[in-house]
């Protein structure tokens, strides 16, 4: 596969994850209204433990979320890399959880995507019209800028562009910024996974960076899944080097962020609010229980801090 072909399968993958969040969503694990209108429903039931797999991915990543938040007051931003069709923006909204101003960066094919379902979908666009205060509402095919909420594409591999577009947005490199990268730093080589890290942690002063992705792929079992991905083509660049909890936090602190922490799935699914998860178990009959424990150790969550005006960000966790 040429670079093209490989960007072409990574940008396969954002459509992948949000089928199976809409499909999890309509078998009742979580609550989203947005997804119906990102994606069409799956042709195929998926399966319970990749189900389940999602909902502790979509409520880790959220409960941080709601913790920077919480901490910084919602005076803050949040830089959500690769976002894909995600509809956080929508959900916050929905909970007054807002922050000063929400961004989303991907492709540029992927953003005129997301664009064109935001302008053809009254209950998208009325969200963002609704926090929109002033007249510039700007809207092309490749990027959406509002008071609250801001779409552009661009290449993640290129933080320099990234940094320019988004100023271009208003990003205001001086409020306590969370950038989140949910399954998307895997997509990169180490090198420029570390770049943007790297980046993110020199360009904010006070900053949280959440990273989803796989962990623990050495041994059998994470090998299977590494050629199941590779097969549909996706150029997994990253999965080498971040092999072990331990590298993930490394990796964080190596690029200038402080207070790393990193948890496998299994440790957040037991972390999550028990009646709930005791509800979603109730949803769909497991059997292979063994199997999806195995599933859910080879993926984590990383997440780091950076915090000179002491808001409390180090003390973040489940
Ligand atoms: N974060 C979303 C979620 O969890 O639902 C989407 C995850 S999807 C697996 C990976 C996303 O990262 C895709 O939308 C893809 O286009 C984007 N992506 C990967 N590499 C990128 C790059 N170099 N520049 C911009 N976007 C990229």
């Amino acid at each position: 596969t040429g670079p093209d072909e490989a960007d072409e399968a990574v940008r396969g993958t954002c459509e992948d994850a949000s089928v199976c969040k809409r499909f999890a969503v309509s078998v009742g694990y979580w609550k989203d209204p947005y997804i119906q209108h990102f994606v069409r429903q799956a042709k195929e039931r998926k399966a319970p433990e990749i189900n389940r797999g999602y909902y502790a991915r979509v409520h880790g990543v959220s409960y941080l979320i709601k913790a920077f938040l919480q901490k910084t007051q919602c005076n803050s931003q949040i830089v959500n890399l690769g976002a894909g069709m995600d509809t956080l923006f929508w959900r916050l909204k929905d909970e007054n959880l807002l922050p000063r101003k929400y961004f989303e960066v991907d492709f540029p094919m992927i953003v005129a995507r997301k664009i064109h379902n935001i302008k053809s979908k009254p209950p998208l666009s009325k969200p963002i019209m609704e926090s929109h205060s002033g007249d510039s509402l700007l809207i092309d095919s490749h990027s959406l800028d509002s008071s609250r909420y801001s779409i552009v594409g661009a290449d993640l591999r290129s933080s320099s562009d990234l940094e320019e577009k988004l100023r271009k947005h208003s990003l205001d490199t001086h409020l306590p910024t969370l950038l989140v990268a949910e399954c998307v730093l895997v997509y990169m080589t180490p090198q420029q996974s570390a770049s943007l890290l790297k980046w993110a942690a020199s360009t904010f002063p006070v900053a949280m960076v959440i990273n989803y992705e796989q962990v623990n792929m050495r041994d059998r079992f994470g090998q299977i899944m590494i050629e199941n991905l590779q097969r549909r083509h996706c150029n997994l660049a990253g999965v080498e080097l971040c092999s072990s909890l331990d590298s993930q936090r490394e990796r964080l602190l190596g690029s200038g962020w402080d207070n790393a922490h990193a948890v496998d799935m299994m440790k957040v699914y037991s972390f999550l609010p028990q009646a709930d998860v005791r509800r979603i178990e109730a949803l769909e009959f497991l059997d292979e229980k063994e199997l999806f424990e195995q599933l859910m150790q080879h993926y984590c969550i990383c997440w780091a801090s950076k915090d000179s005006s002491n808001l409390g960000l180090a003390n973040i966790d489940f």
